[in-house]
């Protein structure tokens, strides 16, 4: 049984991209969250992985920023390719990819590159990279994130950066194996298929894609220019999703002072952990 402490470790994929910023936020969240309530909080450690062994220290892991072609190639020589889709798709631990990250958990995504993407896959979902342009075209949009906020609080907006952000193009239906009708598309990268290990896998898996945040789209960005648009039917583009114990955003939340997110995650991770235990214990 959980009973007084519990030790949590946290992966993040430090292969290439904004680790670094994302441990800093992790520290910030996990000083943040003693404060909280009274219950015991988890002994949280915050490791770098590159290895195989490394990555089987983890509980929960975070794919950074960065750029997805190179994390994937470094990942496949460094042999943690395979290792990596254990532990999102056969172990499902929690998993959260940024901007770069979120295109390596999709099942699918659409190539801008000859060769050399692979996929790890874990969300039901298309992304299509570089969504929002190119490096010069990056931006910051204050965001209104449901999630984050507790009935009683109204919370500021987030400050959400986007550089060369993928979107979540499509939400595909749940397969037990590989995406097939993906397959058939040209350009489009599938990831290979895995299936969940025992019951506290499946338990951390849903069928169902959430929905999590939208930027509003091209639409409301016509009608606030003062253009004759109903932009109130357009939903916008989605641009944080969860499935299960998967978790992706577009933009880049450890490239901000602002650790809301990552105490969120760190709360989903915790309940998680517990979970699997109790699981585990039976
Ligand atoms: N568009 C980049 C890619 O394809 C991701 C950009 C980012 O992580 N900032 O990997």
């Amino acid at each position: 049984m959980y009973q007084m402490e519990m030790s949590i470790t946290v992966g993040i994929l430090a292969l290439q991209g904004a680790f670094y910023e994302h441990i800093q936020l992790l520290k910030q969240a996990a000083a943040n969250s003693t404060t909280e309530n009274d219950t015991p909080t988890p002994q949280w450690e915050f490791i770098e992985v590159r290895t195989p062994q490394e990555l089987d220290r983890c509980d929960a892991l975070i794919l950074p920023g960065g750029e997805s072609t190179t994390i994937s190639l470094v990942a496949a020589r460094s042999n943690l390719l395979e290792p990596l889709r254990d532990f999102v798709k056969v172990h499902r631990r929690p998993t959260w990819g940024t901007c770069a990250g979120l295109i390596l958990l999709a099942e699918s995504a659409n190539r801008t590159k000859k060769g050399g993407q692979e996929l790890i896959g874990g969300l039901d979902v298309r992304v299509n990279r570089n969504h929002f342009g190119r490096q010069t075209e990056s931006f910051q949009a204050p965001l209104d994130l449901p999630f984050l906020n507790s009935p009683e609080q109204d919370q500021p907006s987030f400050p959400a950066v986007f550089i060369r952000a993928p979107v979540v193009e499509k939400i595909l239906p749940h397969e037990e194996g590989i995406q097939t009708s993906e397959l058939q598309r040209d350009e489009t990268v599938v990831a290979p298929s895995k299936h969940a290990k025992d019951q506290a896998a499946r338990d951390a898996m849903a069928t169902q894609v959430e929905v999590l945040a939208t930027l509003p789209g091209r639409a409301a960005k016509l009608a606030s220019e003062g253009r004759n648009i109903d932009a109130d039917k357009e939903t916008g583009d989605i641009i944080a999703v969860r499935q299960g114990n998967v978790f992706g955003t577009s933009f880049h939340p450890e490239l901000t002072g602002d650790a809301r997110i990552h105490s969120w995650w760190l709360r989903q991770v915790e309940e998680s952990v517990k979970r699997r235990k109790q699981l585990e214990q039976r």
